[in-house]
């Protein structure tokens, strides 16, 4: 266990290009695995974000960016993949400490957010314009610009990946971009400030701004400059945040919450599904918004894949953040923690049964974090409270199903359409499910797998666009059609009155 790392960020913000310490009120970063204070920093007022706001209107206009060709704005994209590559274990060590997540997987989060810089930067010098299709007398062309200011409002449970999934390719696109990341964990989105400012973004360009979400947050989807805002976190905030873009008409992209189903057939390899099972839930301790947290297994193996499931997850590695065989690590905050146990609390009231975990592991290397065991309830009905509200930690609900019709019918009655697994060796099968599910993502024989080039996002409450893939490079500018005429000729509608005056 590292506990001599010394590197974390002073707590000074990054507003456009220059370190500041904030005017706004006090944030603390907690070490989830024990409650020890990580760094106590002053946030960002309304104040410090007009001020970003203006100085990044004045750089975003700026030649020296304005006036880039893609493939040189890309070279900036490529210098803070290389930064974050290279300082992958410091972040990792912070984001840790930030979020209370294994060094295992802040270390992947921290390669994934550099690969995505990297495919941006490819992405925004390989994206070609359009030469539409001449209908008339005119060239017809189909361009893309900068939106102007961009601000990405993030959440605490992946913070640096989550960062680099809006960041990057509202750079690439030409844009300005103001980050504001979760107050629970502000210190991740800081580090990749000091790497972008490494890397010689110009000045005014980027800021990030942590501070509370009704101060900052509201200003930044309020202002008239800000020209789009990428948001991820919760349906409450995001539906409020979308009311709020309304009145302005200004573009929102929404990546919110999720319960999402798993479904285990007959067929399926039971072995692969269980392990498919666990991870898809009790990875990142529940906190995903893609977790599997609906699992429907069909009658036929219920009884007797229910205790198989029931015995892997007691055997789940529950532990401290930098060990190296943890699978199960500390939530986010203690009053988070709470809230999971309470959401548990009242399902049973509901008449759930706990068939394993719902409370703290005990014993002295628990007693100061934030941990909360994986845990897995049964006799619960589809339309329990339980089956439909987001949990947001290491809460599996199991249900029987019995056919292909029913399975499809339970699925999709949920708010939620943001990811689906499915468990079956018939591909045809799968295929007919995958398309009938309401949902952004399906999986088939595996789950949680990601990939930059492939689009994200959900359906109904689960969100509003996608991220990802070449046309979330796209969705941060603004298309303009440009008709040029080829004929040289007077129009005709007015060219008798022209002649001869
Ligand atoms: P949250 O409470 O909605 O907060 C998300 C971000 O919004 C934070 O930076 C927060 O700032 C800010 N915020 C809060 N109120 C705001 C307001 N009035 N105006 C503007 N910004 C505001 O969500 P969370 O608890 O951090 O994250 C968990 C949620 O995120 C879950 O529901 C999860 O499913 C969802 N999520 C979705 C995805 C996806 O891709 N679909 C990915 C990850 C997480 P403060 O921290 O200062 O309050």
């Amino acid at each position: 266990m590292d506990t001599t790392f010394d590197g974390m960020p002073d707590g000074r913000l990054y507003l456009a290009g220059d370190w500041r310490v904030g005017t706004g009120a006090e944030i603390t970063s907690v070490f989830p695995a024990d409650g020890s204070v990580n760094r106590v920093l002053k946030g960002a007022s309304r104040a410090d974000g007009e001020e970003a706001i203006a100085r990044a209107k004045t750089a975003q206009a700026d030649p020296v960016w304005l006036g880039l060709k893609p493939h040189e704005r890309a070279r900036y994209l490529y210098a803070i993949a290389d930064g974050i590559e290279a300082n992958i274990n410091r972040i990792s060590q912070i984001q840790t400490r930030d979020t209370g997540k294994t060094l295992r997987e802040t270390a992947a989060l921290a390669a994934s957010a550099a690969g995505t810089f990297r495919y941006f930067g490819a992405v925004v010098e390989t994206m070609d314009e359009d030469l539409t299709v001449q209908r008339g007398t005119a060239l017809t062309m189909s361009v893309h610009e900068p939106l102007g200011i961009v601000a990405a409002i993030t959440p605490w449970n992946s913070p640096i990946a989550s960062d680099a999934q809006k960041v990057a390719p509202a750079l690439a696109a030409g844009n300005a971009v103001i980050l504001k990341p979760a107050s629970w964990s502000p210190l991740t989105a800081l580090e990749l400030a000091r790497i972008v400012d490494e890397a010689g973004l110009p000045k005014g360009l980027f800021s990030v701004l942590p501070g509370s979400g009704r101060e900052i947050g509201n200003l930044l989807v309020e202002h008239p400059d800000i020209a789009r805002v990428s948001f991820t976190g919760g349906t409450t905030t995001g539906r409020a945040l979308a009311r709020q873009a309304a009145d302005k008409l200004m573009p929102v992209s929404l990546e919110l919450g999720g319960k999402s189903p798993t479904i285990v057939f007959e067929d399926a390899d039971q072995d692969q599904a269980l392990a498919g099972i666990l991870f898809g839930i009790f990875s990142s301790s529940g906190q995903s918004c893609i977790a599997g947290s609906r699992l429907f297994v069909q009658k036929g193996i219920y009884d007797s894949f229910v205790p198989r499931l029931v015995e892997a997850t007691k055997r789940l590695k529950v532990g401290h953040p930098f060990d190296a065989d943890t699978q199960v690590a500390p939530l986010i905050h203690m009053d988070h923690r709470e809230d999971v146990a309470a959401h548990v609390t009242c399902a049973v009231k509901d008449g759930a049964t706990l068939l394993c975990g719902g409370h703290a592991p005990e014993g002295e290397a628990f007693a100061k974090g934030s941990y909360y065991l994986p845990t897995i309830l049964a006799d619960v009905k589809n339309t329990d409270r339980i089956c439909r509200e987001e949990v947001f930690g290491p809460v599996l609900v199991v249900m029987p199903f019995e056919d292909e019709a029913d399975v499809i019918a339970q699925s999709n009655d949920n708010d939620y359409g943001l990811a689906c697994g499915i468990w079956t060796r018939d591909f045809p099968k799968a295929w007919r499910i995958g398309r009938a599910i309401r949902s952004g993502t399906i999986w088939h024989n595996t789950y949680k797998q990601f990939s930059i080039s492939t689009p994200f996002g959900g359906e109904a409450d689960s969100g509003v666009g996608r991220e990802k893939g070449r046309q979330g490079l796209r969705a941060y500018m603004a298309q303009k059609s440009f008709y040029t005429d080829l004929t040289g000729q007077m129009h005709p509608w007015a060219a008798a009155t022209v002649e001869g005056l």
